[in-house]
């Protein structure tokens, strides 16, 4: 209880896991805390101070999964384990008290284990710490690493870009001083996504140590090849690295060279852009109508997190997003190559993460065969990438990847295929991993533990040939042991030297005399211990091999990302042919030309659905000078689109295709269009009116309205600008009049490609004064009082919303529908003579006051009528033409008898 109380006084804020035997035992708060969210039960054990004291346990091969409720039910554990064994304790005594300590913290963004993490998303432990006096309106410095993984990420945005790259690396957990998370607006952002905060010293923060462990981590003199870091980029890192080292308690995690993050690189995206865009997962929640689950086909863990990874930070250099689509295309067109590549891919177990285990010595024989298979897998992609490349050479990006797939020591896999069992088992502690042939040594202790009988007939036959004594049995009984046993007759010349020199007596039975002699005895003591030997013997072989990989960490960490890198390129290849997207042109103009393009997920939905085929279209916006071509189709092209057509017609999804087309352009893939020339845009916005925000507290008006400020604030001439149905979430003026004025500001003063869908058709008259807007409106047909969506852009304004036509499609009731038609006629009929609102409202006649209201119930229809109304004058002959007449007149008496 001593140990136990100086333990968990030494671990304040954690759970303690105490290993007593095959169980983590709780005890205290701690077990009833535990026993209530993991629901086991809570027991007692022994007293303490002259009460009971609560505990519960769980057994380690269940930990993984109590573990995974604990944090993500918003605990921190610390595990404690037995560092020796309990015999080596009872060597100092009878009481003596096996020797324990905590070996590691568990807390959100600390976990290693597969049972703990998504296979397809990092998980990065982040570090903010704001800039001393940086910017206009502040910065923050960022450090995140996955210790699952090794990847690591530094930078600094503006305190107006944190929440767009919080939502970007949604980490699992964010540590900052307290004063930092005591900003609302940064602690809103964190706590959005259920993210753990943990506050840290302030004093954690040091730049000269942040850099000191650096420089010691990545084993180098001088950062200057990482690029340079700024004082603050250090003190995160300085916190980082601590707060690591003291949930690791003290052991070595893998860290891959650090990548910059920061706006100057990045297609930025802010917050909202990345929700209403649903790249990596719907509004609703969940990740099935992302944009990401579309386009996803990778075929391993790693390659699926590079893909999110890319699609989270779409890039703004032409040459590099040109590298990676010269890639795609490759694979693209060599089908054979992206079917070897894959298959050769598919079931390779996830290098980096078994490589981060190993590292922090929680490595298993599963994870040594995964360095083997993913070393195997290497191999076999970068040969075929290599043979693949035909007189024109592979292009860079894959000729990089194939070099640094095989750039591991060649004598690491043949190594690890030597000494593993092709599937090893999951604990390390049972053996039973290192393969027959090995080596001599374990093979033989082997040999012992498993074939006693074996060994003791070959000895049998030794001392039978050496004694010439045929009847020499070796035999065993639980006093003696091994022993040899002759006839009493034939003992003689063992009793006389010389044999009596090798053969020592131990026994006269009535008809047999036994012996031993040194070796048997040796032989059994063998025999006894091989088990425990042999166990002992592949646990050095196990951390042989572990050093082995640890000696290789830098070069394995290069095979991982090439290997995460090609299953992408793969991907992007394998969606790009089978959806047919095409190869976008980017270059620095401020062009924005799409020909054709589609909604990725939309037609793909459809498709699923086997609903009607996705209608392609359109979308030419001019940064510069808008041209004086017209499309045939009557569309201008201008810097922005002002997008009319009733609800439904299809608006929003037009605007969002056009956003995701930019993402995934800049991101390196082929888009859904049958063209697409884009100048590199810099930052993407993509809003949409009367979003509901109740979780977060604010009236959907004024989130409207921030986001739109954010908006406004922020778009550049080299922005691309989204706004759908801006203004929708007040009254109808208000509304109107803010719309307006958007559109003028972003016309005026920001000058960046925009494209802006309201149901507000009075807005179309800006076009006329303002040169660079264009009207284009959704086709719709209208037939019998009915409309029909064709989903086509076309130029020009639509000249009314439709509004009345829609909410009959959606079934409100009849004869609320007419009655609206009928105040509708009103309204506009009075609209220009109208300048008071309130008046009109005042003129209109009250729908239950109105003159006999023969319109409730609807009165039935008259079959005269019906029959009119089923006649198309167009398509009817001249005989039918009469032969109908007949027919009404005929009606028409039946009805009036
Ligand atoms: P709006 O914003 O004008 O109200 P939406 O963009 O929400 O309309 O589109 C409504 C529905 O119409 C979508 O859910 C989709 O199923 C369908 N749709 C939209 N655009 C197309 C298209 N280009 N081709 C086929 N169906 C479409
Ligand atoms: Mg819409």
């Amino acid at each position: 209880m001593a140990q136990f109380l100086e333990i968990k006084a030494a671990n304040p804020g954690c759970l303690l896991f105490y290993r007593m035997g095959d169980f983590y035992e709780l005890f205290f708060d701690d077990a009833v805390a535990a026993a209530e969210a993991l629901g086991i039960v809570l027991t007692k054990r022994g007293k303490h101070l002259g009460a009971d004291i609560p505990m519960c346990g769980v057994p380690i091969h269940r930990a993984d999964e109590y573990l995974r409720r604990l944090i993500s039910g918003g605990f921190r554990v610390a595990v404690c384990e037995q560092l020796e064994d309990p015999a080596e304790a009872r060597k100092r005594g009878s009481k003596a008290v096996v020797r324990r300590d905590v070996v590691r913290l568990v807390t959100p963004g600390t976990l290693t284990e597969d049972g703990l993490l998504d296979a397809k998303a990092p998980n990065y432990l982040t570090a903010m710490f704001r800039v001393p006096k940086g910017r206009e309106g502040g910065a923050i410095a960022l450090a995140s690493l996955d210790i699952s993984t090794g990847e690591f990420e530094v930078g600094e945005v503006a305190a107006a870009d944190f929440a767009g790259e919080i939502v970007r690396l949604a980490p699992g957990e964010v540590i900052a001083a307290d004063t930092l998370l005591a900003d609302a607006d940064i602690a809103k952002w964190i706590g959005s996504g259920g993210r753990a905060a943990t506050p840290v010293p302030a004093a954690y923060f040091d730049s000269l140590s942040g850099e000191r462990q650096l420089k010691a981590q990545l084993e180098v003199a001088d950062l200057a090849a990482f690029g340079a870091f700024s004082r603050s980029e250090l003190a995160a890192i300085g916190a980082l690295l601590k707060y690591v080292e003291l949930t690791q308690i003290g052991r070595k995690t893998c860290l891959r060279p650090p990548r910059r993050s920061g706006p100057s690189a990045q297609l930025i995206i802010d917050a909202p852009t990345r929700a209403s865009l649903e790249l990596v997962r719907s509004t609703s929640g969940d990740s099935k109508s992302s944009l990401l689950a579309a386009i996803d086909r990778t075929v391993t863990g790693p390659g699926a997190r590079e893909l999110a990874s890319r699609l989270g930070s779409p890039l703004r250099d032409v040459r590099a997003i040109g590298a990676r689509l010269d890639a795609v295309g490759f694979l693209r067109e060599n089908e054979t190559l992206r079917e070897d590549v894959r298959r050769a891919l598919r079931h390779t177990p996830d290098l980096a993460r078994a490589m981060a285990r190993l590292a922090l010595h929680r490595g298993s024989p599963r994870d040594l065969a995964a360095v083997r298979d993913g070393l195997t897998a290497a191999q076999a992609s970068a040969q075929l990438l290599r043979g693949a490349s035909g007189s024109m050479g592979l292009p860079e990006a894959l000729a990089q990847i194939a070099e640094r797939l095989a750039g591991c020591d060649a004598a690491l896999q043949p190594l690890l295929s030597r000494a593993l069992v092709d599937d090893p088992p999951h604990l390390r502690r049972d053996g039973g991993f290192v393969r027959q042939g090995y080596g001599a040594d374990l093979d033989a202790t082997r040999a012992l533990r498993d074939d006693s009988r074996k060994v003791m007939a070959a000895l049998e036959a030794k001392y039978q040939l050496e004694t010439g004594i045929k009847a020499l049995k070796v035999r065993h009984n639980n006093i003696l042991g091994y022993y040899l046993e002759v006839p009493a007759g034939a003992s003689k010349p063992m009793l006389a030297p010389p044999l009596a020199d090798a053969f020592r007596h131990r026994q006269t039975m009535a008809g047999a005399v036994r012996f031993t002699t040194q070796e048997l005895a040796e032989t059994e003591g063998r025999i006894v211990s091989a088990a425990e030997r042999a166990l002992a013997m592949e646990q050095e072989i196990f951390a042989e091999l572990a050093s082995a990989i640890a000696a290789e960490q830098r070069a394995l960490g290069e095979v991982a990302a090439a290997l995460a890198a090609i299953d992408c390129e793969a991907a992007l290849a394998e969606v790009a042919a089978q959806e047919g997207y095409t190869r976008p042109v980017l270059d620095d103009s401020t062009t924005f030309e799409i020909r054709g393009g589609r909604h990725p997920v939309v037609e793909q939905a459809l498709r699923a659905a086997s609903a009607a085929a996705f209608i392609e279209n359109d979308c030419v916006l001019v940064g510069s000078r808008p041209e004086p071509c017209q499309s045939p189709d009557g569309m201008r092209p201008a810097r922005l689109w002002l997008v009319t057509g009733p609800n439904m017609a299809g608006k929003s999804t037009f605007l969002r295709q056009n956003a995701l087309i930019t993402v995934m352009a800049q991101m390196g893939s082929f888009v859904p269009a049958r063209s697409a020339h884009i100048g590199i845009v810099d930052r993407l916005f993509s809003r949409v009116g009367a979003a509901d925000d109740l979780a977060r507290g604010r009236s959907t008006f004024m989130v409207e309205m921030v986001e739109t400020a954010g908006i406004l604030n922020q778009a550049t001439e080299r922005s691309l600008v989204i706004l759908d149905e801006i203004g929708r979430g007040t009254a109808t003026f208000d509304g109107l009049a803010i719309a307006w004025a958007v559109v003028e500001y972003l016309h005026e003063a920001s000058k960046c490609r925009a494209l802006f869908a309201t149901h507000y058709h009075e807005l179309t008259a800006l076009a006329g004064r303002l040169p660079e807007v264009a009207n284009v409106t959704m086709e719709v047909r209208e037939w019998k009082d009915e409309i029909v969506f064709l989903h086509k852009v076309k130029g020009g304004g639509a000249d009314r919303s439709y509004g009345i036509q829609v909410a009959k499609l959606a079934g409100l009731p009849k004869p609320v529908t007419k009655r609206a038609g009928e105040v509708l006629t009103l309204l506009e009929k009075s609209d220009s003579k109208a300048t008071d609102g309130a008046a009109l409202i005042e003129e209109l006649p009250l729908f239950a006051a109105r003159p006999a209201s023969p319109a409730l119930p609807e009165p039935a229809p008259s079959p005269v009528g019906e029959a009119l109304a089923a006649l198309n004058p167009d398509d009817l002959t001249p005989k039918a033409a009469l032969e109908a007449l007949y027919k009404l007149k005929e009606l028409a008496a039946k009805t009036r008898d």
